[in-house]
């Protein structure tokens, strides 16, 4: 059984392994090519939403287990390490455009009753929450399991949670390869691990997917994130208001941002008209990890002995990074394989 881990990545799903590993008492040691957040976990959304509860199947359920059980799991990681990662589970509101949008909300609200453990369901109300937005039918679909979490807090948070068990986090590492590290490696390094990957099998394992987020100076701490026209308007708790995504597969800088998102900040004002005058103190773009499959990635790293890949956060990062957390410390620890079938690095 491996006792002394290297975690190769200090985004969301590294740091998530990292503390899981060594909250069950083994050593491991965090390799960063630069910071912690320097991949696409340094960003501003953090909206925990779930897939929609209709066509259940295997990897909705995964996904669910995983934001029923995060309210307690990031409670662990502050109380580890007395940094506050922004979690709330505020719920989430959708305006409803149409009778067609109403009549599927209503089946959304039975198909959640069916798959969805109590107390967590959805409705459709009249009720606009508290950052309002207009609909045109004045009626909302509701859901409670919508949770938000601020990105580089929770990343800031997993690190202190890793360092008070004991564990290291080293920044500023440069690019780590095989030949550098010894021992049981777990490489969670995002869209470049993807790229390495591919290289390494002679076959795309996956991709980047640039998106940009930008963040408005508007208090609304305790008001229900809002979903209309595709995009997330995030409100956390510190007196903010995160807008996003875009979703861009040809780029070619990562880390830019440029008129897509002095859209995209249009399209959240309109939606929401309290938002108008809010400033933009943030603008941000990175690179999503996007595996084949669009689900995370995990398992042994053919041909490399001892290496493992936990990867393909894509969209859902934040929301899956404690369960791929939990499935890659058994993997590693005890050899026990708990990879859900669509999720396994064949
Ligand atoms: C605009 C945008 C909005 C998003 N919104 C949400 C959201 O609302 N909810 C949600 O759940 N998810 C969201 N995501 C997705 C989420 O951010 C990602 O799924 C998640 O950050 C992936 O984490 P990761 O740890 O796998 O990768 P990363 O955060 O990219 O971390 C990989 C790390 O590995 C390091 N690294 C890479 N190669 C090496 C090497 N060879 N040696 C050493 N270090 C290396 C990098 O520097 C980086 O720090 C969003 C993403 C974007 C871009």
């Amino acid at each position: 059984m491996a006792r002394h881990i290297t975690v190769v990545g200090a985004g969301v799903v590294g740091l998530a392994c990292a503390w899981d590993i060594a909250r069950r008492g083994a050593a491991v040691r965090v390799v960063e090519a630069g910071r912690v957040g320097a991949g696409s976990s340094g960003g501003t959304v953090g909206a925990l939403a779930p897939h929609a509860p209709e066509n259940w199947n295997p990897k909705k359920q995964v996904q669910l287990d995983a934001l029923v059980a995060a309210e307690g799991w990031w409670a662990g990681v502050r109380a580890a390490g007395g940094v506050d990662p922004g979690y709330g589970r505020t719920g989430r509101v959708q305006p409803l455009a149409d009778d067609a949008q109403v009549a599927a909300a209503r089946m959304r609200v039975e198909a959640a009753a069916r798959n969805w453990p109590r107390p967590f369901g959805m409705a459709v109300t009249d009720d606009p929450g508290a950052l309002p937005c207009p609909s045109p039918t004045g009626l909302y679909l509701h859901d409670s399991l919508t949770a938000r979490i601020a990105p580089r807090a929770a990343c800031a948070a997993l690190a202190a949670a890793v360092r008070a068990a004991g564990g290291t986090v080293d920044e500023g590492a440069g690019p780590q390869s095989p030949d550098m590290l010894d021992g049981t490696v777990i490489w969670a390094t995002g869209a470049p691990g993807l790229a390495d990957l591919s290289r390494d099998l002679g076959r795309a394992a996956g991709n980047g997917v640039k998106g940009q987020s930008a963040l408005l100076g508007f208090a609304a701490p305790g008001a229900a994130q809002v979903f209309a026209g595709g995009l997330h308007i995030v409100p956390h708790g510190d007196g903010t208001v995160a807008i996003g995504s875009t979703s861009e597969r040809d780029f070619a800088d990562g880390g830019a941002t440029d008129a897509q998102l002095d859209a995209l900040v249009a399209r959240a004002r309109e939606i929401c008209p309290a938002l108008a005058d809010a400033p933009v103190i943030d603008a941000w773009a990175g690179v999503r990890p996007r595996a084949q499959s669009r689900a995370p990635l995990m398992g042994g790293w053919p041909g490399r002995r001892g290496h493992f890949v936990a990867n393909g956060g894509f969209k859902i990062g934040f929301g899956m990074a404690p369960a791929m957390a939990a499935i890659m410390a058994d993997l590693v620890l005890s050899g026990e394989d708990r990879i859900p079938d669509g999720f396994r690095l064949a």
